[in-house]
């Protein structure tokens, strides 16, 4: 097979979403997979709702997911003359006339048809009248298909439409600029693509395209069409259903590696494996094993997939991860180590980063704070005697985990209490939480010195208030 180009055109009119970044992922892994390239390209003709700042959180976006492209990113803005260019010959050759209908024209037409229950389609008014260009004419297409304009979807197969439901469509603006399905027929015939993946949503915007294919007399790329994402309830992706952008689910703490497994899985599959690393992925995907029926996002398994990432990955690529949840502490007083031991205590239990960061802010602090509920509850003076012994114990030992929880059992019969007030009591002392990670855990990476200065504060601070 000849090289495979493909391409990414997001229009920068809104933020990347789930939608978008799938369609981006399957080009990405397409690409990948054949040792092709991906092409990137700003659709941004329509100039009012086309910002910078959201061309600026596309590739921000597409970065953090590690989509990263060969070539591009190209602005459609700045490829005007090219389009003109292709304008001028498919004009000049015949295949394309100026119209200078007004808006108020076509409008009127357009009710008129509608009343009398016609599909509204341009009447042919300027066909034969041989206009050049000029003040406020567009160029249109001259459609002369017969019959059915047909192309082969890489998914579903042979897709046809009748050729009478084309009318002569404009793909020239008075204005000097390209419609849609224009810009995109030059920029895929120029970029050399040989792939589109894109959203079935651009079924119906085909066969116009490869009208303009024939027009110029060049060969279309292959077409796959892929089922749009929907929301649990089986409507269009929405905010709805908390679809949010990519950068909200970074910020969220989403794992890029969570996102891109996820995403993959909307749609895609191979038998039941869950869970891809990006590696994989590449050498296993094919767009013939994109799902036709239209996948289904479903947030709690996003999330679940993310606390599998974070449980698989390892703590120093966290600690990297980490770091934008953790600006509030003071993170270079602490050595690598110890914040890699610390969050090897709580990447089981996290289920985001923002999670961990909390999980985890005990090791972070000087002091703890006690949680309201949990102080009132197990800092009672029974255990004060408990925690006396335990930092004697801690004073004089080694710390060994059997023999200490042994000492800990030991403890609770000769005092008469229940092991879990003592361990309550502890885990309140160290975190200043009622959850925790198992206190032998952390007691080790704490160290002894934080661990008895801990306790010497809960013991301060239970006879302060008894
Ligand atoms: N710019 C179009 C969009 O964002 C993509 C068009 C295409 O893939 O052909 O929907």
């Amino acid at each position: 097979m000849a090289e495979v180009i493909t391409r990414f055109p997001p229009s920068p009119t809104g933020h990347l979403h789930l939608g978008g970044a799938r369609t981006a992922l399957f080009n990405w892994l397409y690409a990948r997979h054949h040792g092709g390239r991906l092409v990137l390209r700003f659709e941004d003709t329509d100039r009012e709702r086309s910002k910078k700042e959201y061309v600026e959180s596309i590739l921000e976006a597409l970065k953090w997911l590690g989509l990263d492209w060969d070539e591009g990113p190209y602005f459609q803005t700045e490829r005007l003359e090219l389009y003109q260019k292709y304008a001028r010959k498919l004009f000049e050759e015949g295949k394309a006339y100026y119209c200078e209908c007004t808006k108020e024209e076509l409008e009127t037409k357009r009710k008129q048809m509608l009343e009398k229950g016609l599909k509204p389609r341009y009447d042919g008014t300027c066909r034969e009248k041989g206009l050049g260009p000029g003040e406020g004419r567009a160029l249109r297409l001259r459609v002369e298909a017969v019959g059915e304009v047909v192309f082969e979807d890489l998914l579903r197969g042979k897709i046809s439409f009748p050729a009478e439901e084309i009318d002569d469509f404009i793909i020239m603006r008075s204005d000097g600029t390209p419609t849609y399905h224009f810009a995109v027929v030059i920029d895929d015939f120029t970029m050399g693509v040989t792939h589109v993946i894109r959203g079935d949503d651009h079924i119906s915007n085909t066969p116009k395209q490869i009208l303009i294919y024939q027009a110029l007399g060049i060969e279309p790329p292959r077409f796959a069409h892929i089922p749009m994402v929907l929301g649990r309830d089986g409507a269009r992706l929405s905010k709805r259903h908390g679809a949010r952008s990519i950068l909200e689910y970074r910020d969220e703490g989403y794992l890029p590696e969570a996102l891109v497994n996820y995403l993959a899985k909307l749609g895609w599959g191979y038998g039941d494996q869950e869970y891809f690393t990006v590696e994989e992925l590449i050498k296993l995907f094919d767009i013939k094993d994109v799902n036709l029926s239209p996948a289904r996002f479903d947030p709690d398994k996003l999330l679940a997939v993310n606390a599998y990432w974070i449980r698989n990955s390892d703590a120093s690529y966290l600690l990297s991860q980490l770091k934008p949840f953790l600006k509030e502490y003071e993170l270079d007083k602490f050595s690598e180590d110890y914040l890699k031991a610390a969050i090897e205590t709580v990447k089981t239990r996290a289920k985001t980063l923002v999670e961990m960061a909390k999980m985890m802010d005990f090791y972070l602090v000087e002091e703890v704070e006690y949680d309201e509920k949990g102080e009132k509850k197990f800092f009672v003076k029974e255990v004060l005697p408990a925690l006396e012994k335990i930092k004697a114990y801690l004073e004089e030992k080694e710390l060994e985990e059997k023999e200490f929880e042994a000492f800990l059992r030991g403890l609770a019969e000769e005092m008469g209490l229940k092991l879990k007030l003592i361990a309550q009591a502890m885990r309140l002392a160290l975190t200043g939480k009622t959850v925790s990670p198992g206190l032998f855990e952390i007691i080790k990476v704490l160290g002894k010195e934080r661990v008895i200065k801990r306790i010497q504060k809960a013991i301060n601070f239970i006879k302060a208030r008894n």
